[in-house]
């Protein structure tokens, strides 16, 4: 029988009325056997997310003031759920070793990790699965990083024999037991960990959303759905500002073939959007998508015979390296080379890295220019189509927008388009006019 491991962000399991449909969602698909949830989400706009609860009220906890009022408040959130699902469970057990643990001060990442370890022992009563606790298999080392090799061999080990589970996402343990969580939104990380772990078929990513955008919703009104991107076009895209799946939750999968089926728990109907490792899928509209982001600085140095000078290149980027700044990208000419960074990042070392330059490779010429941004057209389609780049091109020069840097990588995935920070919406709406609206 084929395995898929299905995991369900906060808002998916934010009440009674949300959990019946990740309930249906679960029981419609009999090889849906190993679930991750998340702590209880946002009900509402203005609602607060459970884990964010539990983070205020360890504070309170740490801080020896009261914390009854803002535990009871959690309490609530899941006496809710548990309520309106009829279900026969209490935590009162589990919510006083929980405030015994907040007296005596057991540690932020355990009072996160609370949210989906409570939520994963609803989950499990819910369904009838079994409940295992991430803390078993979830490894991290001594130091606080993670142990991706011990995971698997525990993870794998643990659920072997079992037909069905639920493993609460987010957090893990060290070897002396003391709860480790990942970054926030990390119960994305779980999900590919077991996945990983049972060698899924299909690692089913439920959310609130019905897969990756072609483009950002706040420039584009109603953009497409994607409906395949292939791993290293997400790696392109996520970079430059889109956010669907924690970033390092590609990373367990990718060297496993397993696919991931961003999904949405409020429109199952919808397919979602699929991730993989390759495909010969042809992207509907050539492009896959378009990323971009605001607010770089580019340093232009030029120096008459550059190109010539052996070591030029590595004695720029080491000032850059020196005054610990990250770089975009490097586009040069036969007699410069232009470094775009982080515009707020650069401001900070402006003078230092100046001198530095001069000091390094005493140019003719150093030009800077700031309120700039970079938009990334990604897509695998782009290799096999000629005429790609010009029909952007073209699309830009109609919409006004001038150009100020290109570059395209090796690899044909894709163009990266610098402009003004003004031009930005403009340009990536002519660029989506173009490809996406065009083709409908
Ligand atoms: N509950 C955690 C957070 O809010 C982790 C997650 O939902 O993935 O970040």
């Amino acid at each position: 029988m084929k395995k898929k491991v299905v995991k369900f962000g906060g808002s998916s399991l934010a009440s009674a009325e949300q959990f019946r449909k990740v309930g249906e969602i679960i029981r419609s698909d009999e090889s849906r056997r190993y679930v991750v949830p998340s702590a209880p989400g946002k009900r509402f706009s203005a609602d607060t997310k459970v884990t964010d609860m539990l983070y205020g009220c360890y504070h309170l906890a740490e801080a020896g003031k009261d914390f009854s009022g803002a535990l009871e408040n959690i309490r609530a959130r899941y006496m809710e759920i548990i309520e309106g699902l009829s279900l026969d469970l209490s935590l009162n057990e589990q919510f006083e070793e929980i405030a015994e643990n907040f007296r005596s001060k057991a540690g932020e990442d355990y009072a996160a990790s609370r949210g989906e370890y409570l939520n994963g022992i609803v989950m499990a009563a819910y369904l009838g699965f079994e409940f295992v606790d991430a803390a078993e298999v979830v490894c991290f080392n001594a130091d606080g990083s993670f142990n991706a090799d011990k995971t698997d061999e525990v993870m794998s080990r643990r659920l072997a024999d079992l037909g069905c589970a639920v493993i609460p996402g987010f957090y893990g343990a060290k070897p002396d037991g003391t709860v480790k969580t990942f970054s926030r939104g990390g119960s994305d990380i779980t999900g590919s960990l077991v996945a990983k772990a049972v060698h899924a078929d299909l690692y089913e990513n439920w959310t609130d959303v019905s897969g990756f955008l072609v483009t950002d919703p706040r420039v584009v009104k109603d953009p497409a759905t994607i409906s395949t991107i292939t791993y290293r076009e997400m790696r392109e895209l996520s970079y430059m500002g889109a956010t669907v799946l924690h970033e390092d939750s590609i990373f367990p999968l990718r060297k496993e073939g397993i696919p991931i089926n961003v999904r949405n728990t409020n429109r199952p109907e919808d397919p979602g959007t699929m991730i993989v490792e390759s495909t010969c899928n042809k992207p509907r509209y050539t492009i896959t998508g378009i990323g971009g982001k605001k607010g770089f600085a580019s340093i232009t140095i030029e120096k008459a015979m550059m190109n010539s000078e052996i070591g030029f290149v590595r004695k720029v980027l080491q000032v850059f390296e020196e005054n610990g700044l990250s770089i975009e990208h490097t586009p040069s000419g036969i007699d410069t080379l232009t470094v775009y960074v982080n515009q707020n990042a650069f401001e900070a070392k402006e003078q230092q890295i100046i001198a530095g330059l001069h000091r390094a490779v005493q140019p003719d010429l150093i030009e800077l220019e700031s309120d700039l941004a970079l938009i990334a057209v990604v897509g695998r389609g782009m290799r096999r189509t000629r005429g790609t780049a010009g029909r952007i091109f073209s699309a830009l020069a109609h919409a006004h927008v001038n150009v100020k840097m290109i570059d395209q990588g090796s690899s044909e995935l894709n163009i990266i388009i610098g402009v003004e920070n003004r031009d930005f919406e403009t340009a990536i709406q002519a660029i989506y006019n173009i490809f996406v609206v065009a083709q409908l």
